[in-house]
């Protein structure tokens, strides 16, 4: 398997392990420039270079839209992440039923600390 095969797989293990949970509609307050690898950056529709800036400008993420997430299937683990932990709290209250395991949340970390991850 070669490495870009195992991130795919590391990243679906992650994804489905990850709780999901409800939002408040049309919220984004938890938007904003973050990283992804490059697994899921191809995964990704491009943007140009003044799109990121913009974002980046802003301390938005080029990939929001009026209606929220355009990318929601897509979207990078750290966005799957928030609200699923304490310490990436959602600031209104939301959250899965059952918080990401622990042991779970320190492999995603040890995943961001050791895969390349560039901003999105
Ligand atoms: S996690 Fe919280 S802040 Fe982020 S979109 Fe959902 S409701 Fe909004
Ligand atoms: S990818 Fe989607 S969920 Fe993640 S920061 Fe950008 S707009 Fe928000």
């Amino acid at each position: 398997m070669d490495k870009l095969d195992k991130q795919s797989r590391t990243i679906k293990f992650f994804r489905e392990r990850i709780p999901a949970f409800a939002c408040i509609p049309g919220c984004h307050d938890c938007c904003g420039p973050v990283l992804a690898s490059s697994v899921e950056m191809a995964r990704l529709p491009r943007k140009s270079e003044q799109e990121q800036d913009a974002a980046l400008a802003a301390l938005s993420c080029p990939h929001l839209g009026a209606g929220g997430c355009q990318v929601y299937e897509e979207r990078p683990l750290v966005c799957r992440l928030f609200g699923t932990t304490p310490r990436l709290a959602c600031p209104n209250g939301k959250r899965p039923a059952v918080m990401v395991a622990p042991a779970l949340e320190q492999r995603v970390y040890r995943y961001f600390e050791q895969v390349r991850h560039v901003l999105v």
